[in-house]
């Protein structure tokens, strides 16, 4: 058998809002980090919310990261010695997203992607579930229900919009359980003329 190298292969981590998807990238990257290891990380320019140029959690940890406009933009940004690519808010990027990372990992990088793998009315929030089929590891994480304490595993949108893209953070959407999520909870009861 030929031998080559194998080296590359994808990890995404999922979950709601504030389950540490975040923090966990961050650890992750960081280690390689510390062994010294080339890693790019890299964010959607349209997540503003921090700071443009890290990744910060919702309990202040950060890295520093590159923003990028696209799928094809993150691509042209990775450099040949990368051995390791992040990516977070990966929900955020267009479905290039699926194909450029395939071919990363086929070029032996190890790509770790972070991002929500279901939107706020609960639906599979693309590219991340086709992500996580052609991923070697797959970390679910769960956040704390912010009602009864149980496993919050959806993003619940506790203001009134129903537009798919709505940045915000602890007063626009909280971690709900299956039993305390209701996706339209917010909405306004429509006027019965
Ligand atoms: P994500 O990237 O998944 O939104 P982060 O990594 O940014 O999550 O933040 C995770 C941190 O958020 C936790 O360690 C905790 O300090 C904080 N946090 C705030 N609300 C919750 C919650 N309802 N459940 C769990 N952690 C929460
Ligand atoms: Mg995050
Ligand atoms: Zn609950």
């Amino acid at each position: 058998m030929e031998r080559r190298d194998h080296g590359g292969w994808v990890e995404v981590i999922c979950g709601p809002m504030f389950s540490g998807k975040s923090e966990e990238l961050i650890r992750r990257m960081t280690r390689y980090k510390i062994a010294r290891i080339p890693v790019q990380i890299f964010k959607p320019a349209l997540d503003d919310r921090y700071a443009t140029h890290e990744v910060v959690s919702h309990s202040a940890l950060s890295v520093a990261a590159e923003p990028v406009g696209g799928s094809e933009a993150l691509l042209q940004a990775v450099q040949e010695r990368t051995e390791v690519v992040g990516v977070d808010e990966a929900q955020f990027f267009d479905d290039g997203l699926i194909e450029v990372v395939e071919r990363l990992a086929g070029a032996g990088k190890r790509v770790i992607v972070a991002g929500l793998d279901q939107d706020y009315l609960g639906r599979p929030f693309e590219p991340i579930p086709s992500l996580m089929l052609r991923a070697e590891y797959v970390t679910k994480a769960l956040a704390v229900c912010h009602r009864c304490g149980g496993a919050g595993m959806f993003t619940q949108r506790v203001i009134d919009s129903d537009e798919l893209v709505v940045l915000g953070s602890e007063d626009s959407y909280e971690a709900r359980c299956r039993r305390c999520y209701d996706p339209h909870e917010a909405e306004q009861p429509h006027l019965d003329l």
